[in-house]
């Protein structure tokens, strides 16, 4: 009698400790054990989440390394994986192609998507022959978490109680450099390791992934077409326009809304936002992103995850493959010596801000409409300007490669784009240890004097944007001159370590 009652006794203190740990965590959202997540039908937990980026690398070695782009306010760390063949090199003739979720920590089917992409991506490495074609010749980076703080606001092992912002209250995508008055004021942590890692990296192609809609949204989304006319809209739209007719065929009414009834906006037409992160990429980076609002429910209910994978799955995998079907080439002198940063302009469509430029060892991506006959202008400081006409194909990466001459190099764009009789205006800031000029009217030429009156630097950007680097300068005040459309500037700046 007495065994039974400790036993009856015994049992109850089992079952309330259970509920007790139960309520410590989000029952029915959270993985708290990496062996739960095999299904991808839940969320992890913080932990849980490390670990599988940790173990997709250590899975893998071959095609599969662990990427820290930075920390967030709280320390938490933000994680990508690069997939590629050879991954330990930097390959310059691959693009770089890039996947983000959840900037938004409530927005979260994104997150758990990029996790099973990541899983499928590998797993399918030289059985299945288009995703091999993949890993093989694109640089793939997936970072499922770009606002861990804001996930796992009530705990590591809680979801639902997440929030869009960071833990100091910020949009995180309200807040990168706006185009139109960059920002001086320190970045937010998990902005700046992501504008220092695009700095680091080519992305040629990129996708945010959201919740709280179910639309694809392409730039701009700071301004209206007839205010920055964007030179890509018909490149976009094909974009867009295959990633929903793909996740047509599994939901005919996926994406289709009053937003936008073929699926797809153009950004400011659906709402106008500053500092957010496509516009950042697509500007300052040349880099063609587009956002991906993938569900109508912020906190989608994890019974749901399977439904949302498998409309998307093939359109997610596609996305990346847009990433060979373009034109590609590489850049050099006569002697075969590659030239980094020579401008790559598609003539008569190309605005100063939509050019492309060729990376450390000279390659560059240019994505346009396919079955389409281009005329291309490779353009580098101190070389006569070479052009050639490339047609686009299905499916193809198109190679044109340029070798440039010694000469006077011509700009391909009319020097002055603007009304001449405006009077030009000069903006010059400082940002993550550059120096950036932007005006109205072509820069002519701009020299950098220290207060001692040694000449930093003296460039002839040829453009009405630029950029340069002065991670090298000490702390202190500097002149700025700069000749814009044929008007002398002189600004002083401080720049602070
Ligand atoms: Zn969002």
């Amino acid at each position: 009698m007495k065994n039974i009652a400790t036993k009856i006794m015994l049992s109850l203190l089992i079952i309330l400790c259970t509920n007790r740990l139960y309520s410590q965590y989000d029952t029915g959202y959270v993985a708290r054990d990496i062996n739960q997540m095999e299904q991808f039908n839940l969320y992890p937990s913080y932990d849980v989440y490390v670990q599988m980026m940790e173990r997709f690398a250590a899975n893998y070695p071959e095609i599969c390394s662990l990427v820290e782009i930075g920390k967030s306010v709280e320390n938490r760390r933000i994680l990508a994986v690069k997939i590629s063949d050879n991954v330990n090199e930097q390959e310059y003739n691959e693009p770089e192609f890039l996947y983000s979720s959840t900037i938004h920590g409530d927005e979260l089917c994104g997150y758990n998507l990029m996790l099973r992409l990541i899983d499928h991506l590998l797993k399918n490495y030289n059985s299945d022959s288009y995703i091999t074609q993949l890993i093989n010749n694109v640089q793939i980076y997936i970072n499922p978490l770009a606002n861990p703080d804001g996930t796992y606001l009530g705990g590591n092992l809680f979801v639902t109680k997440s929030t869009r912002y960071n833990a100091n209250g910020e949009d995180l995508n309200r807040s990168f450099p706006k185009i139109t008055e960059p920002t001086t004021e320190p970045l937010q942590p998990e902005v700046q390791c992501m504008v220092d890692f695009a700095k680091q990296h080519y992305f040629s192609i990129s996708a945010n992934l959201h919740s709280g809609s179910e639309i694809l949204n392409y730039p701009w989304d700071s301004f209206f077409a007839y205010e920055m006319p964007l030179p890509d809209n018909s490149w976009f739209i094909q974009i867009c326009k295959k990633y929903v007719d793909t996740a047509h065929q599994i939901d005919a009414e996926y994406m289709i809304s009053d937003i936008g009834p073929e699926g797809y906006v153009f950004g400011s037409e659906w709402y106008k936002i500053d500092g957010g992160r496509q516009d950042y990429m697509n500007y300052y980076h040349r880099c063609r992103e587009i956002t991906i609002e993938l569900s109508n429910d912020y906190v989608l209910h994890p019974d749901y995850l399977d439904e949302y994978w498998n409309k998307n799955r093939q359109s997610l995998i596609n996305l990346i493959g847009e990433s060979l079907q373009g034109i590609t080439g590489n850049v050099t002198n006569i002697y075969g010596e590659s030239i980094p940063n020579a401008e790559i302009f598609v003539v008569d469509k190309d605005k100063t801000y939509s050019t492309v430029f060729t990376n450390e060892e000279g390659y560059y991506f240019r994505y346009l409409p396919t079955d389409s006959i281009y005329e291309i202008a490779a353009y580098s400081d101190g070389y006569q300007t070479a052009n050639q006409v490339v047609k686009t194909e299905k499916d193809q990466l198109v190679t044109l490669n340029f070798m440039l001459q010694k000469g006077e190099s011509i700009y391909p764009l009319p020097s002055d784009e603007s009304n001449n009789d405006e009077e030009p205006v000069l903006t010059v800031s400082s940002l993550g240890g550059m120096l950036q000029l932007s005006s109205t009217k072509t820069i002519n030429s701009v020299i950098m004097v220290a207060t001692d009156g040694k000449i930093v630097t003296k460039f002839h950007p040829n453009t009405n944007k630029t950029e340069y680097s002065v991670n090298n300068c000490s702390q202190g005040i500097y002149v700025i001159k700069a000749d814009c459309g044929g008007r002398i500037f002189t600004n002083k700046i401080f720049l602070s370590k």
